[in-house]
């Protein structure tokens, strides 16, 4: 089962893909993470992407189309889900050309959404754990000791782009390049819209279903 997550920051693409990949072994394969790993380690693609990612602006197509053809034909068996690629309709038809060259297809396409104002709160509150990457919410799903992530102890820290200054710019940018991806998939095969404004669990539960079905 191959898998496509989009919608704007925020919505739990993050949280809920690293849930339904701990659940069903589907290998979860976020385009931010692999981004920051990039930084992290010091890469060329890592350097050319720091500057677009400190400011919420999107690193460079072939940047980032480089990058995820990379990890896509590394993976498994077990299918794919892509979360926050793709983010606009160039990296879409990048993605459709790059699979078919593979012989892979895309069975569930899923656009999750919430309104801005719980989008707002919940990229306010985010914390991520530097050692494993695991995350957390100030309000919503705190850690046991502050400061300390509850899996293996490391240090939480607030992403540059989780100011509200970026923030503000990460979501202008949604609008104007992620969100026309909704026209680009809607009437695509697979293709399911997901209210995420509700709880992380009843969320996972809508999307488990459309995995399943
Ligand atoms: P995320 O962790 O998904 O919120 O992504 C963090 C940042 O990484 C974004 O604000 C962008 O700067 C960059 N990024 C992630 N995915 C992409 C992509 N598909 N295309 C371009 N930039 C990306």
């Amino acid at each position: 089962m191959n898998l496509v997550l989009f919608g704007p920051p925020g919505v739990g693409k993050g949280t809920q893909g690293e849930k339904l990949s701990t659940e069903t072994g589907i290998q979860h394969l976020a385009m931010g993470d692999i981004l920051r790993a990039a930084v992290r380690e010091g890469t060329d693609a890592g350097k050319q992407a720091k500057v677009f990612m400190d400011g919420g602006r999107l690193v460079p197509d072939a940047v980032v189309i480089a990058m995820i053809e990379d990890v896509i034909i590394a993976g498994g068996e077990t299918g794919f889900l892509l979360d926050g690629f793709p983010r606009n309709v160039a990296q879409a038809e990048a993605l459709a050309e790059m699979l078919s060259r593979h012989d892979l297809n895309i069975d569930r396409i899923v656009f999750m959404d919430a309104p801005e104002e719980n989008l707002l709160k919940r990229l306010c509150g985010r914390l991520i754990c530097r050692a494993c990457g695991f995350g957390f919410h100030r309000q919503y799903s705190p850690p046991r000791k502050a400061g300390c992530c509850d899996r293996c102890g490391g240090e939480l820290y607030q992403r540059e782009d989780d100011r509200e200054e970026v923030i503000a710019q990460r979501l202008v940018i949604y609008s104007e390049q992620t969100k026309p991806l909704l026209a680009y998939y809607q009437d695509k095969p697979g293709f399911y819209k997901l209210d995420a404004s509700g709880e992380m669990q009843s969320v996972y539960a809508a999307l488990k279903q459309v995995v399943v079905n």
